[in-house]
């Protein structure tokens, strides 16, 4: 019997690549994109020649045959450092290749993978509407099959889509009504869209209050027209397919979130060092050192969290519960991580030229996105049996 939540030397290695990558290459540079509100072209090309966009994919479809634990290592690891760069490659893992690896058929995975893996092209999904996020089932857009073209014809708009924009976003996945059940129910497929397609218009950038050098925008689409064979997966099963899709993203946001969460610690640990009041470093004041040793505890406890719920998603076991609570956790831990590791900062804290300040700006959509926290707590509740 044995029981070891340290990394394997594989997983220690690219721990370690990332990490290193994440200082050197990310720290220096992107905070000026963050304040520009510019997309980092140059560093998300070089986290798609290290292969990180392929990691949870086989190496057939030019992937590096890891899985879901490796690619929240390089999620967390990233995310210590900036949540934009980290964001970006968790939306075009989860959302953009994985439901084509899960749900594509062997054309639709080696015309667009290979390209996702490398990181040429960026992939999105297009889930979220205007008038519903939380209740997906409520979705508007339309697509309904024109028998004559055999095509699809899609009308309706999505919001909130992140990487949809970008000079290199190549497609977006969206989810549609494409009938109704007999008992008046919609169903809901997941359809391929490839970005320039007419009639598919992708609006101006969000002003955001973080993620600043990440990609989110509104779409919408008047009678896009893109072959039946795009279709991803059944024919009105898109609704079970996006759970799917979005149980497992849960881990990897959780990574981030704890990736934020103990790039908190670092830097008050650094800052409580080097900053002196009455005479002596902060960080000598037992106030300082307790608010920071609960930091720790906070992003030591949900990296074992999401290890835990990403190991069982790996090893095929039920990991639904594991991963809501390690997303309610993390996001939650985070949240208040960076609250402090601002306090901890005073005045530099609340300049954005600080990194904590960067972070404490990133931390609240972690409590939003891919599932709001009383969402994980209703997926939690269910879990448990209880019903409502
Ligand atoms: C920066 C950013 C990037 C995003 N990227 C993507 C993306 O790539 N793709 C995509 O599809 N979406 C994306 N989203 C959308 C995101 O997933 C949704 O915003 C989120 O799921 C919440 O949906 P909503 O905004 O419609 O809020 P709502 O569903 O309107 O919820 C509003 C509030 O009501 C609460 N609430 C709702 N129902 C209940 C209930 N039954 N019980 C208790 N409380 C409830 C919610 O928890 C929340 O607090 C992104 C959002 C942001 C901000």
């Amino acid at each position: 019997m044995s029981l070891d939540h340290r990394l394997s030397p594989e997983l220690e290695e690219l721990r370690r690549t990332v990490e290193e990558f994440a200082h050197d290459v990310v720290a220096p540079k992107i905070g000026d994109f963050y304040e520009r509100h510019e997309f980092p072209y140059e560093i998300v090309r070089e986290m798609g020649r290290m292969g990180l966009f392929g990691l949870p994919f086989p190496e057939e479809y030019g992937g590096m045959g890891g899985d879901y634990l490796a690619l929240g290592i390089a999620l967390e690891e990233l995310a210590r450092v900036d949540s934009s760069v980290a964001i970006t490659l968790e939306a075009g893992v989860s959302l953009g290749a994985m439901p084509i690896h899960l749900f594509g058929t062997e054309e639709q995975k080696r015309e667009w993978l290979p390209r996702l893996c490398s990181g040429e092209i960026l992939g999105a999904f297009g889930l979220t509407e205007p008038d519903g996020g939380s209740d997906a089932g409520a979705t508007r857009t339309t697509a309904r099959l024109d028998p004559e073209t055999d095509e699809w014809v899609i009308n309706g708009s999505k919001c909130f889509i992140t990487n949809s924009g970008t000079d290199i976003t190549g497609l977006v996945t969206v989810t549609a009504v494409t009938g109704r059940t007999p008992d008046g129910k919609p169903q809901i497929s997941a359809i391929i869209v490839p970005s320039g397609t007419p009639g598919f218009t992708v609006a101006a950038p969000y002003s955001k209050v973080g993620w600043n050098a990440s990609d989110t925008r509104e779409l919408s689409f008047s009678d896009v027209r893109v072959p039946a064979a795009n279709l991803l997966g059944e024919e009105g099963r898109g609704y079970a397919q996006f759970l799917r899709i979005l149980d497992e993203g849960r881990i990897a946001i959780a990574a981030l979130a704890t990736g934020l969460a103990q790039g908190c610690v670092d830097e008050s640990v650094k800052y409580a060092k080097e900053r002196h009041a009455f005479g002596r470093p902060i960080g000598a004041n037992q106030a300082i050192q307790f608010k920071i040793a609960d930091m720790e505890m906070k992003a030591h406890t949900a990296r074992l969290a999401w290890r835990d719920a990403a190991s069982r998603l790996v090893s095929g076991e039920p990991f639904k519960k594991e991963a809501a609570l390690a997303k309610l956790y993390s996001s939650t831990i985070a949240v208040d991580n960076a609250r402090d590791a601002t306090q901890v900062h005073g005045g530099y804290g609340f300049m954005n030229e600080y990194p904590v300040a960067r972070m404490w700006r990133d931390s609240k959509i972690l409590e939003i996105g891919e599932g709001t926290s009383e969402v994980q707590r209703m997926l939690i509740a269910r879990e448990l049996g209880l019903v409502g």
